[in-house]
């Protein structure tokens, strides 16, 4: 008998109930049987389930099952796209199939005793666009299952998805760290080959960051103070350590004039939590266990706002937790905060987390999972810490502290190395030591082999780097991403806050030429603050000018600061990201106008008529080429977006990396067509993404007719020094070879007969 509409509701009311349940449960496979169970009875199902999608291995697990055999869970796994399960998740959309079996998706697993089971119903667990797992329903009937039941089941999911997510968890908080590693790694999982994302050299001992580590879980009670003295000292000497963190964070990056630390702050401020800490003290139990259980209870409170702003913080909890627990240790040890002079092992990070990590000295970055990760990368290298980006999981589940060197020039990591590997580090690293020296002896002008100039800027992430640029003879800034001192704070900075942010820019920068990049914000760079509703695509969303037109207060803000900072500056330009219309450009350029406009009346020192120029990282700008050169003071192509926009290929996606190709033809084609669309309307062009630094790339951008680079500081003298071997005619024979190749194959073939002539001599 199918069931009516009446009984869904009352399925939905029950499931509530559960809510209060998981609360109270110490025993979370309890609360998922309990569960799947209920859903399999309400609809009238053979077969209820529940898979959860495990974040360190990236697959959907089984976890309680109502019909199935129950020795299958947590050994039934489907990566997601994989079987019937997988799919749904992939597809994040129901799934309702009456004869499953005949499903070329369907996917059989021996142990679970699912043949006679026909007809299926699978639906998505999400909040938002976190995945969470898949609820299942079956049935022995063919077609059995309905629209009703697929809305039933929908709703269901909805109402159970941040109590699930909770109990996700939770069960990484409460499981051991699995053993996956053995004490002495074989040879085979000693080396792991990563992407380079940051340069750099570390050996030290690595700290995963997850659920379930060391302090949080794993460790014996008897290595930590027990006694409410104890926690007190401990609370102390945590404050006190935030305190300096802060301060140093401040002295290092000025932008960051806000409290990176605030949720810390507000959690230490809460009355409840030290109290409860104390109370559960009283109560006989050990220090550390007190700390664990209320940072826990805080943790699923936070997790359960609707805000994600302070969902997000939830992370900051545990970290606080782990803080004062490091301080309850009875043996000290080295270090003043868990994570001083570790490798740190990650599945997510956002730009403002590097942050916190170089206010604790962390030795390198290891980022598991892929995911978006440019700006992470660019954050990294403007704070000098070694990052590689990996494939691999199971390195969350590395025993803490096992020596880990990473080698972040190529993208090696060494697990437990041997002696000799240590010493062929000690080694290249002392030869990079000199040759760093050496770099540092830069000339204040580049010329390619045969004397034609080639102008040197830099990009500025953060106000930090403009030493390095000066040291390193910057001819000017090319690129200043004005999105990173928005990304550091909790609160959107006023106007006159960016004014003193933009005045220390032009002011260290003297009489050379700022190019100020209006706020990119979007995709990976999120501002929580804002609460914006997330986007199932944020690369294609609102973000950067569009965000900015849509909100011109914002943008007003921005543009004044900038305006009046640069009052004295004499070569001032401003330029718009994410361009993709002239109609854009105008509106943006007239925002400018206003702004100027605004300050003329109300009396304010300003600059009167600054370069106005775009950036060019659209495909769609190609086609208006000719009226946006004539509409625009300057470009600057932005290569990193434009190679992801044209060849859809999202730019932080470690999976799709093949993907991203510089040298496609229709890459080379396109800048090649830019740069003579620029030269045709005189108009300066700049290239200032990834590939203005790229040795390899180089000597084409140098054949079309670029003659401005803007990168990193760090990279300018490898600039300098790769663009003084390259002979001009010779360039521009090797560009017109490899605009004729249409296929990636004859750009390749190009490649290896022309680049060894490129090379820099030794
Ligand atoms: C680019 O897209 O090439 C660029 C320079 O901008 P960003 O890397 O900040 O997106
Ligand atoms: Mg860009």
């Amino acid at each position: 008998m199918k069931q009516n509409k009446r009984e869904h509701l009352s399925l939905l009311y029950d499931v509530s109930e559960l809510s209060a349940l998981v609360s109270d449960s110490k025993d979370i496979d309890a609360f998922l049987q309990q569960v799947v169970q209920s859903v399999a009875s309400h609809l009238h199902a053979d077969v209820g389930s529940i898979y959860l999608l495990d974040d360190n291995s990236g697959e959907l697990v089984l976890k309680a099952t109502q019909g199935l055999n129950p020795t299958s869970v947590d050994r039934i796994r489907m990566r997601i796209g994989e079987g019937l399960v997988g799919v749904t998740m992939a597809r994040m959309e129901p799934l309702c199939d009456g004869a499953a079996c005949d499903n070329p998706n369907f996917k059989f697993f021996e142990e679970a005793h699912e043949e006679p089971y026909t007809s299926f119903l699978s639906v998505p667990i999400h909040r938002g666009i976190e995945k969470i797992g898949v609820l299942v329903v079956q049935h022995r009937q063919p077609d059995y299952f309905d629209d009703a039941d697929v809305m039933a089941l929908r709703a269901i999911a909805a109402q159970l998805a941040g109590i699930v997510a909770n109990v996700k968890l939770m069960i990484g908080l409460r499981k051991p760290a699995k053993t996956a590693w053995p004490q002495t790694l074989p040879g085979e999982l000693r080396f792991i080959k990563g992407k380079a994302s940051a340069a750099g050299f570390a050996l030290a001992p690595a700290m995963a960051l997850k659920h379930g580590d060391p302090l949080m879980g794993d460790a014996p009670d008897d290595t930590f103070q027990s006694s409410a003295q104890g926690y007190r000292q401990s609370l102390q000497a945590t404050i006190g350590q935030l305190k300096q963190l802060q301060e140093q964070l401040v002295l290092r990056l000025p932008e960051s004039a806000a409290l990176i630390f605030d949720a810390h702050y507000m959690i230490l401020k809460d009355p409840r939590f030290d109290r409860q800490i104390l109370d559960l003290i009283g109560q006989g139990l050990h220090a550390a266990t007190a700390v664990r259980q209320v940072a826990r209870q805080f943790i699923t409170l936070f997790e359960d706002n609707a805000n994600p702003y302070i969902r997000e913080k939830s992370q900051d909890i545990e970290d606080l937790a782990r803080r004062i627990l490091f301080n309850l240790r009875k043996e000290k040890g080295e270090g003043r905060s868990p994570m001083d002079g570790h490798i740190v092992i990650a599945s997510q990070l956002y730009p403002s987390d590097v942050l916190k990590l170089a206010s604790e000295n962390v030795a390198g970055i290891i980022l598991v999972n892929g995911g978006t990760t440019s700006h992470v990368a660019i954050m990294a290298r403007s704070l000098q810490i070694p990052m590689i980006i990996c494939q691999r999981g199971e390195l969350l589940q590395l025993p803490a502290d096992t020596q880990i060197l990473m080698d972040a020039d190529l993208g090696n990591i060494y697990l437990d190395p041997s002696e000799q590997v240590r010493r062929q580090f000690a080694e290249r690293n002392r030869v990079r030591e000199q040759t760093a020296g050496e770099a540092v002896r830069m000339q204040p002008q580049t010329f390619t082999a045969d004397g034609t100039r080639v102008h040197l800027l830099a990009n500025i992430n953060l106000l930090s780097e403009l030493t390095v640029a000066q040291d390193l003879k910057a001819e000017g800034v090319g690129l200043y991403r004005s999105e990173f001192p928005f990304i550091v704070r909790s609160v959107l900075p006023s106007e006159e806050e960016q004014r003193l942010v933009y005045e220390r820019l032009f002011k260290q920068m003297a009489d050379r030429p700022v190019c100020v990049r209006t706020l990119d914000i979007g995709g990976e760079k999120v501002l929580p603050y804002l609460n914006l509703p997330q986007e199932a695509n944020p690369e294609l969303g609102l973000r950067s000018i569009r965000f900015l037109l849509k909100h011109r207060d914002v943008f007003d803000q921005q543009l004044r600061a900038i305006l009046r900072a640069g009052a004295h500056s004499e070569q001032l330009s401003i330029m718009f990201p994410m361009i993709s219309s002239l109609d854009e450009f105008e509106a943006a350029r007239q925002a400018v106008d206003e702004a100027i406009a605004d300050l003329s009346r109300e009396r304010l020192e300003h600059h009167p008529k600054p370069a106005i120029g775009t950036m060019i990282e659209m495909p769609s700008v190609l086609a208006i080429i000719d009226e946006l050169a004539t509409a625009a003071d300057f470009f600057a192509i932005g290569t990193n977006d434009f190679i992801q926009y044209m060849l859809a290929v999202d730019r932080g996606n470690e999976s799709v990396a093949g993907y991203y190709q510089p040298f496609h033809p229709a890459i080379l084609r396109a800048l090649a067509r830019i740069v003579e669309a620029a030269d045709r309307y005189a108009k300066p062009l700049s290239v200032c993404g990834e590939t203005a630094h790229d040795p390899e790339f180089l000597p084409f951008l140098i054949g079309i007719g670029v003659r401005r680079l803007s990168a990193d500081p760090i990279f300018l003298p490898l600039v300098q020094r790769t663009v003084g071997a390259i002979d001009l005619d010779r360039a521009r024979s090797y560009a017109q070879e490899l605009l004729a190749a249409a296929t990636l194959r004859q750009v390749e073939t190009a490649r290896a007969k022309w680049q060894p002539l490129f090379r820099p001599q030794a």
